[in-house]
């Protein structure tokens, strides 16, 4: 898999990938991040990749030249057969783990971060295959939600998650407790302890603790 994401401020996106999952991924071969800066792809001398919205209002509106200008370049490495081009937006379909999962069968997702009023509709028209919002609720730009995605679809890529980390698919969701079994925390009377059931040792009373505290698959 390989991620592309199209953004004005490369340098905030690219050192979350450097670390922890990413960055094993990466290493291992299983995918690759690379932030494009938007602003190359700008014929202007200032490098401006906004202009001011028609019919007036306020703020600045991305513009579709350098978005597409900067896709042709990255789709003429033509080796990802299966390329998803998306376009981060408030008005989109909202992230859920069934389009996340969906998404991470393709072998290359073109990440369009939007910036100030957002972006020239033309792209949402004619360049995107999709629009997507991470929640109802207004972010300054589409970065962390290409980190979001980026997380969220990497996660159903097989070999992403060791098999520490890969809790919810093996067993499903529940609360979690970890050592110490008891403690006082300062000036509370009564001691924080873990529900004796995970103490017992009981494998039969620990799986029906946790069907009955969370959300276990069946086997
Ligand atoms: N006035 C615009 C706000 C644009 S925010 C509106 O109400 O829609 C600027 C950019 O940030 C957007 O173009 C989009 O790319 C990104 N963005 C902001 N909030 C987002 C969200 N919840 N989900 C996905 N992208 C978001």
């Amino acid at each position: 898999m390989k991620f592309d994401i199209l953004t004005i401020f490369p340098k905030v996106i690219e050192p979350y990938f450097t670390e922890s999952l990413f960055a094993r991924a990466q290493k291992k071969g299983i995918l690759t991040v690379q932030a494009h800066d938007l602003r190359a792809f700008t014929k202007s001398r200032y490098k401006k990749v906004d202009d001011r919205p028609f019919g007036g209002g306020p703020g600045m509106v991305i513009q579709i030249e350098p978005i597409w200008r900067a896709i042709g370049s990255i789709l003429k490495i033509s080796k990802f057969p299966k390329t998803r081009i998306i376009l981060f937006s408030t008005r989109g379909k909202k992230l859920d783990a069934k389009t996340a999962k969906r998404l991470s069968k393709y072998d290359r997702l073109i990440l369009i971060c939007g910036r100030y009023e957002g972006v020239d509709e033309r792209v949402a028209a004619h360049i995107a295959d999709e629009e997507i919002s991470i929640g109802e609720y207004v972010l300054s730009g589409g970065e962390l939600p290409a980190l979001v995605l980026a997380e969220a679809v990497s996660r159903f890529i097989p070999g992403f998650l060791g098999t520490h980390e890969s809790l919810e698919e093996i067993k499903g969701f529940y609360p979690v407790y970890t050592r110490p079994a008891s403690l006082r925390l300062g000036g509370k009377t009564r001691p924080l302890n873990v529900p004796p059931a995970l103490l017992s040792g009981n494998h039969r009373r620990i799986e029906v603790w946790r069907r009955t505290h969370g959300a276990l698959h069946k086997k």
